[in-house]
C-alpha cells in the first residue's frame, strides 16, 4: 500500500502543490532560494510514481552532484518504497556515462571508455602541445583546454573549430583540439564535456537510438536548471521537445514519432554561478519560448530563512540589472541580526570564526556540524584549518586537495584503469616508471617510435618491444618484465575479480606498496594509509554497489553479473566536491568554497573573506557581467543560512607571500546597515593603528612573530601524527578496544581474513563503523 495523496501533498503550500500535480505541459517552476524547489521536486517524483502510476523506470532526474542525486533517491525511497530504486536519478554526466555506455559503440569508441578529469586532461593538452611544438609561454594547457572546453559545451566539434578558426591564434588552438581529439580517441577515453556532447550527437546523428530513449523517459525532471550549459539544454531538448520530422534516409521505415517526455525543471537566475564553466542564463530565461505553452510556476515563500537574513539577501541581489525582480519572504521572523568583523589579517579572521564557534557550542545553541565557513577561493581554507588543528575543533574541508587528487591514489587508479583499457595512454605513462622499473624515456621514445610506425596503441607496441630498434637489452628487459606482471593482473580483471582484490594485488605485485613501505619520509606513510584507505573504498563498493549513485540496478537486473573494476572507476571518475560531506557527523564543522555550497543549507554561516580583490574576485572588478556573477555568488552565501550569519573581512592579507591591503568589499555597502551588528570595525582597531590606505602594508611584529610560532606549533602537530613507527598487524578479537589516529576510540565489532588479509570492522562511536584492513590502519590495541 503506497502514501495517501494527503501524505505526498503534505507540508506543502498552494504553488508548491500545484507544480507537484501538474499535467502535461513542460513545467517551470522558477523562485528564490530556499524556497522549497527541490522538496517540490523530489515530492513530485514520489507522486508521478504514487498516484499517476508513472513507472519509476521512465523517471530521468537530474541533479548537480551524486550527493544530491542520492539524498533525492532516499526520500522518495521513504515515500514510495524500494521500487523506486530502478529511476534514474542522476548529475547529467552519469546519466550520460550509462547512455554511452551501451551505445558508444557507434561512435567507434570501445563500451570500456576511460573518463579522464581535469588532471589528465591537463597531461595529455601537455603532450599534443609538445607534439605541435607550441611555445609552452604563450600555449598553455589549462587555456587550450579552457577553449576545447567551450567549444563542447557550445555542440562544436574539432572540425567545426577548425572550419570556423579566422587568424593564426584560432588555427592553432584549433589544431590543438584536433589533435587532442585524436590522442583521446586512441586511448578511447572521453572527458567530462565529451560526456555531454557525444550523447548530444548520439541523438542527433542515430535519430533511432533518441527514440529508444524518449520511450523510455516518459518523466524528465532537473534541479538547479539555471546552470545548464547549451549542451546540457541541447540534451533535454532532444528528450522533450517536439522533434521536427527527421529526414529518413531512404529505404528506412518511418519512425513511429514518440511523444515528448513530461519536463519539469526548477531553477533561480538569481544563483546562476557557472557561467565560467559555460553555464547559460539563458536557458531558464528562454524557457518559454523553448518550450511554447510552458506553464510557469513562481513560489516566493522562502522557508529556509531568517527574514533578517531573506532581506540582507534580496538588498545585495537587488544591485543586478536585468533580473526579474522577486521579494522573498518568510514566516520566520527577524531572527539574529547579523554578525560583522573586520579583523587585521587572515589570521585574526580565523580566530575570530573559530571563538564564535566556541561559543555557539558552549551556550549549546547549535553543534559544530550546523556551521559552515564559506570562502572565495580554496587557498583560503588553509589559515582556518591552522586554527582549527590548534584549538582541536574537528573539520571537513569539502574540495580543495580532494583524497582522489592525491599523487598515491591517482597512481593506483591509473593502473587499475590501464588493466581495464590499455589503449588509456594517459594511465599507461604515467606509470610505466611508477615505481621506477628501469624503462627510461630513451626506451619510451623508441617504444612511441614504434606504435607510430606500425599505427599500434602505445600498450601493443611494449608487448612487441622486440620490434623496436635502438632499444638497450635493459630496458627490453625491463619492459617484459613489466608486460607480464600487467597481463597477469589482467587475467584477474577479466576472470571478474573483485575491485578490491585486484586493487590490492596490483599494489604488491608493482612493487608500489614496498617502496613506500622502505621510505623513512614520514608522508610515505600517510600515503601507505591513503591506499588502504582506497582499497577500503573499493571492498565496500565491491560489498555493496547497488548503494551509490551511479549504480544502476536494472542494469544488474538485465543479467549483468557482479559489478566489475570498471565499474569501480566509474564510480570513482564521478565523485564530486560534495559527495565529501560526512553525513551526521555532529561534531565536524564544514569549510567549503561559495560555489560547492549551492543547494545546500545550514543553521550557522561564516562568510569570510569579504573584500575587493578577494569577493569580488579581483578579475571581477572592471567588468559588469563578472561583477554580476560575483554577486549571485554572494547570494547564494548569504541564502545558506537558516538562523545565524556572520559576515567577515581582513584588513591585510597575505596573497603570493606579500601582505596586501583590500578595501572592503562592495557587496558589504549593498547591506542595509541596521540588519549587521559590527563587532569590530576598521575604526575600533586600535592596536596597529590605521593601516596605510596607499598599498602593501608591513606587518607588526608580534603578529608576524605570532604566526611563524603558530604555523610551526601546527607543522609539528602535523609531522608527529605522520611520523609513527611502522606497526606489525595487531592481534585483535571481537570487542577489544582500540585507539585509531583519526578515528580516535573504538570496539571492534567483527574481524574477518587473517594476516596480510585480515579486516575489522571497528565502531567508532559517532565516527561510525568502519572497516579497516589491519595491516595499513593506524589502529592500537589498548
Ligand atoms: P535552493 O534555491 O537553495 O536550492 P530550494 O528552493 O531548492 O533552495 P529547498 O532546499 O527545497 O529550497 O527548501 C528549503 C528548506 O525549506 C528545506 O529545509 C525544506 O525542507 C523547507 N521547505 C520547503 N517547503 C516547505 C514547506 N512548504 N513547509 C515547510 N518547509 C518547507
Ligand atoms: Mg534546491
Amino acid at each position: 500500500r503506497g502514501p495517501s495523496r494527503e501524505e505526498l501533498l503534505e507540508g506543502l503550500n498552494e504553488p508548491q502543490r500545484a507544480a507537484v500535480v501538474h499535467e502535461g505541459a513542460p513545467l517551470l517552476v522558477v523562485a528564490g532560494a530556499g524556497s522549497g524547489k527541490t522538496r517540490v521536486l523530489t515530492r513530485r517524483i514520489a507522486w508521478l510514481i504514487s498516484e499517476r502510476r508513472a513507472h519509476p523506470g521512465s523517471i530521468l532526474a537530474i541533479t548537480f552532484t551524486n550527493k544530491a542525486a542520492a539524498e533525492m533517491k532516499e526520500r522518495v525511497e521513504d515515500l514510495v518504497g524500494k521500487r523506486a530504486r530502478i529511476m534514474w536519478v542522476s548529475t547529467f554526466h552519469s546519466a550520460c556515462v550509462r547512455i554511452l555506455r551501451k551505445e558508444i559503440d557507434k561512435f567507434g569508441f570501445k563500451s570500456n571508455f576511460s573518463i579522464y578529469d581535469a588532471a589528465d586532461q591537463k597531461r595529455l593538452m601537455a603532450l599534443v602541445a609538445k607534439d605541435l611544438d607550441l611555445d609552452p609561454k604563450r600555449y598553455q594547457p589549462n587555456a587550450l583546454l579552457h577553449w576545447v572546453s567551450n567549444h563542447k559545451n557550445e555542440l562544436r566539434d574539432a572540425e567545426e573549430a577548425t572550419k570556423d578558426a579566422h587568424n593564426k591564434l584560432e588555427e592553432t588552438y584549433a589544431a590543438a583540439y584536433t589533435l587532442y581529439q585524436r590522442r583521446l580517441t586512441e586511448a578511447n577515453a572521453l572527458d567530462f564535456d565529451d560526456l555531454i556532447m557525444m550523447t548530444v550527437h548520439l541523438f542527433q546523428q542515430f535519430p533511432e537510438v533518441r527514440e529508444t530513449y524518449r520511450r523510455r523517459f516518459r518523466h524528465v525532471l532537473v534541479d538547479e536548471y539555471q546552470d545548464t550549459n547549451h549542451a546540457q539544454y541541447a540534451l533535454i531538448h532532444q528528450l522533450c521537445a517536439d522533434q521536427m520530422e527527421e529526414p529518413v534516409a531512404a529505404g528506412d521505415e518511418p519512425q513511429e514519432r514518440v511523444e515528448p517526455a513530461e519536463l519539469m525543471v526548477v531553477g533561480d537566475a538569481d544563483q546562476s554561478i557557472y557561467a565560467f564553466r559555460g553555464a547559460n542564463i539563458r536557458n531558464i530565461l528562454d524557457f518559454e519560448q523553448d518550450f511554447p505553452n510552458a506553464t510557469s510556476i513562481l513560489l516566493e515563500q522562502n522557508y529556509r530563512s531568517t527574514q533578517t537574513i531573506l532581506n540582507a539577501a534580496n538588498s545585495v541581489i537587488g544591485h543586478n540589472k536585468g533580473r526579474k525582480p522577486k521579494r522573498l519572504w518568510s514566516e520566520a521572523g527577524d531572527g539574529e541580526r547579523i554578525v560583522g568583523y573586520v579583523a587585521d589579517d587572515e589570521h585574526d579572521e580565523a580566530r575570530f570564526v573559530s571563538e564564535e564557534i566556541d561559543k555557539l557550542t558552549d551556550e549549546g545553541a547549535h553543534k559544530a556540524a550546523d556551521v559552515a565557513v564559506f570562502y572565495r577561493t580554496n587557498a583560503q581554507s588553509r589559515v582556518f584549518e591552522e586554527v582549527f588543528i590548534r584549538t582541536g575543533q574537528p573539520y571537513k574541508v569539502v574540495g580543495g586537495v580532494r583524497f582522489y587528487e592525491r599523487r598515491e591514489v591517482r597512481d593506483a587508479l591509473a593502473y587499475l584503469r590501464m588493466l581495464v583499457n590499455p589503449a588509456d595512454q594517459v594511465s599507461l605513462r604515467r606509470i610505466l616508471n611508477t615505481p621506477k622499473r628501469g624503462i627510461g624515456d630513451r626506451a619510451v621514445e623508441c617504444v612511441q617510435a614504434l606504435a607510430e610506425r606500425e599505427r599500434l596503441t602505445f600498450w601493443e607496441a611494449l608487448r612487441r618491444a622486440d620490434d623496436a630498434p635502438g632499444l638497450a637489452t635493459r630496458s627490453l628487459t625491463n619492459i617484459r618484465g613489466f608486460v607480464a606482471m600487467v597481463e597477469e593482473l589482467q587475467s584477474m580483471v577479466d576472470a571478474g575479480e573483485r575491485a578490491d582484490v585486484v586493487l590490492e594485488s596490483v599494489l604488491s605485485r608493482s612493487g608500489y606498496l614496498a617502496e613506500l613501505e622502505a621510505s623513512d619520509d614520514p608522508q610515505d606513510e600517510t600515503r601507505v594509509e591513503n591506499l588502504a584507505e582506497l582499497v577500503a573504498v573499493a571492498r565496500e563498493f565491491s560489498d555493496d554497489p547497488v548503494a551509490g549513485p551511479s549504480a544502476d540496478p536494472s542494469d544488474v537486473d538485465a543479467g549483468q553479473v557482479a559489478p566489475g573494476l570498471s565499474d569501480f572507476l566509474e564510480r570513482v571518475a564521478l565523485v564530486a566536491d560534495t559527495d565529501q560531506i560526512p553525513d551526521d557527523d555532529a561534531g565536524v564543522v564544514t569549510l567549503m568554497t561559495l560555489h560547492t555550497a549551492k543547494g545546500l543549507e545550514f543553521p550557522v554561516v561564516f562568510l569570510t573573506g569579504l573584500e575587493d580583490g578577494v569577493f569580488p574576485h579581483a578579475r571581477a572588478l572592471g567588468d559588469q557581467p563578472e561583477l554580476e556573477e560575483e554577486r549571485r555568488l554572494a547570494y547564494v552565501g548569504v541564502t545558506r543560512a537558516r538562523e545565524r550569519l556572520y559576515i567577515s573581512r581582513a584588513v591585510v592579507r597575505s596573497a603570493w607571500g606579500a601582505p596586501s591591503h583590500n578595501p572592503g568589499s562592495r557587496f558589504l555597502d549593498e547591506l542595509p546597515i541596521d540588519l549587521v551588528d559590527w563587532r569590530r570595525t576598521e575604526a575600533s582597531q586600535t592596536r596597529w593603528g590605521r593601516p596605510d590606505l596607499s598599498g602593501s602594508v608591513r606587518m607588526g611584529e608580534p603578529t608576524a612573530a605570532g604566526r611563524r610560532n603558530f604555523s610551526s606549533a601546527a607543522l609539528r602537530a602535523d609531522a608527529a601524527s605522520k611520523a609513527k613507527p611502522a606497526r606489525a598487524i595487531p592481534s585483535l578479537e571481537p570487542g577489544d578496544r582500540v585507539i585509531h589516529d583519526s578515528f580516535g576510540m573504538g570496539t571492534v565489532v567483527a574481524l574477518e581474513g587473517v594476516a596480510e588479509k585480515a579486516v575489522a570492522s571497528i565502531d567508532f562511536g559517532s565516527e561510525g563503523v568502519k572497516r579497516l584492513l589491519l595491516r595499513y590502519a593506524p589502529v592500537e590495541k589498548l
